[in-house]
C-alpha cells in the first residue's frame, strides 16, 4: 500500500460527506491519521461508538490543531463561523477545503480567515445520498463520481492543489478544476434547480386534497417516487444552498419558467410536434448521462442494487 497523502486529516463537521471521506482514505490508507469534531455530543458520541474517525475531539480547534488538512464538512450556511474558531491554530503550509455545495459564498464567508501561510482550495464532490448523519457514510460514494476543485483565487499555491485533488481520486473519485462562479452556474443547472422543483411537486401533491395520501404513495411508481427522494434531503442543508447560490439559482428558475409556459401552451393549442420535438431533445440528453457512466439504463434505475440506490443524487 502506498504512502498516506497527508499526515493528519481533520474533518470539521461528522455527517454524510465526512463520514464517507473517513471510509474512503481510509480504504486507500490516504491519512496518517483523521481527526473529527462535530457540534453536538450525539453526534460525537456515535462517531465514537462506530469508530469513524481516530480521534473524536470536543472542539473543531482541537481537531484542527496540528492537521494537515482540514475539510470543512459542515452546511454551507456555518463555514464561516467554523473557519474563525479554527484560525488561530492552523499551521503555514496546512492546507483548509471543504465539500460544500456553493463555492462563491463558501469563499467568501471562509477565505478572511485562513492566515497567512495557509492554503485554501475549496473542493465539492458530487455525490451524495437523502441520509444524513454520520452513519449514513460508506467508502464507495465518491467511486467514478466527480469532485470539482475550486481554487480560492487565481493565485493559490498549485501543489496544494494538486495534493487535493490526488487525495479525491484516491477516494475514487474524477477531478476537474474550475472558478467559483463557473461552478455555481454548473451545480444550478444539473442539481439546485432540480432540487427546487421536486420540491415544489411534492408540495403540489400534498396540497391536493382529491388525491388521496395513500393513493400518492401507491401509484408513485410513474416519477413521482423520484421527486419524494430528492425533497426528502437534508433541510438545513438545501435551505442554505439556495439562500448562497441565490443569483445562478434564480437564473436557471426564470429559464425554466419560460419552457415551462411554452409546453403549457403547446399542450393547451394541441401542438404535437412542439412536444415531440422537445421530449426527443431531453432523451438525448439522458443517453448521453448514461454513455459517461453517471447512471445506469436499467428500467429501474438500478435501484435493485442497495449500493446504488446510495448514489443517485448529489447535493
Ligand atoms: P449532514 O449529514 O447533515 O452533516 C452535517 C454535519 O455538520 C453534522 O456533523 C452537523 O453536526 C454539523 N453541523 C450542522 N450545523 C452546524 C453548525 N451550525 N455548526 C457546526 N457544525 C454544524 O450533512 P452532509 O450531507 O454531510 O453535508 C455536509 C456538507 O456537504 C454541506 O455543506 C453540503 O452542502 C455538502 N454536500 C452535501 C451533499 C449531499 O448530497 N448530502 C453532496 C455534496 C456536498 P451535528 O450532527 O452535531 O448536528
Amino acid at each position: 500500500m502506498s504512502a498516506p497523502i497527508y499526515g493528519r486529516v481533520a474533518l470539521i463537521g461528522l455527517g454524510l460527506i465526512a463520514s464517507s471521506m473517513a471510509h474512503a482514505m481510509r480504504r486507500a490508507n490516504l491519512a496518517g491519521e483523521i481527526t473529527g469534531h462535530a457540534r453536538s455530543a450525539e453526534t460525537r458520541a456515535v462517531a465514537r461508538e462506530i469508530g469513524l474517525v481516530d480521534q473524536v475531539c470536543e472542539t473543531a480547534a482541537e481537531a484542527a490543531d496540528g492537521a494537515d488538512l482540514v475539510v470543512l464538512c459542515v452546511p454551507v450556511g456555518a463555514m464561516g463561523a467554523v473557519a474563525e474558531e479554527i484560525a488561530p491554530v492552523l499551521a503555514p503550509g496546512a492546507t483548509v477545503s471543504d465539500v460544500g455545495s456553493v463555492k462563491k459564498a463558501v469563499i467568501e464567508a471562509v477565505a478572511p480567515h485562513i492566515p497567512e501561510g495557509v492554503h485554501f482550495v475549496p473542493a465539492h464532490p458530487l455525490a451524495g445520498t437523502e441520509h444524513s448523519g454520520p452513519r449514513a457514510g460508506f467508502a464507495e460514494l465518491f467511486d467514478n463520481r466527480w469532485c470539482l476543485i475550486v481554487p480560492a483565487t487565481p493565485d493559490t499555491d498549485e501543489a496544494a492543489t494538486a495534493r487535493l485533488s490526488r487525495l479525491w481520486e484516491g477516494m475514487g473519485a474524477h477531478v476537474d478544476v474550475m472558478d467559483a462562479e463557473h461552478h455555481d452556474l454548473v451545480l444550478a443547472v444539473t442539481s439546485h434547480t432540480p432540487h427546487l422543483i421536486a420540491y415544489t411537486m411534492v408540495g403540489v401533491a400534498d396540497d391536493l386534497r382529491r388525491v388521496t395520501d395513500s393513493e400518492v404513495i401507491k401509484y408513485s411508481a410513474a416519477g413521482f417516487r423520484d421527486f419524494t427522494r430528492i425533497a426528502a434531503s437534508d433541510p438545513t442543508m438545501w435551505r442554505d444552498v439556495f439562500l448562497t447560490n441565490k443569483e445562478a439559482t434564480l437564473e436557471i428558475l426564470g429559464r425554466f419558467t419560460e419552457e415551462l409556459f411554452a409546453l403549457q401552451r403547446a399542450i393547451r393549442t394541441g401542438d404535437g410536434d412542439h412536444l415531440h420535438d422537445y421530449f426527443t431533445r431531453t432523451r438525448a440528453i439522458r443517453r448521453g448521462i448514461i454513455e459517461a457512466g453517471q447512471d445506469t439504463a436499467a428500467p429501474d434505475f438500478g435501484r435493485g442494487a442497495a449500493r446504488s440506490t446510495k448514489t443517485e443524487r448529489q447535493g
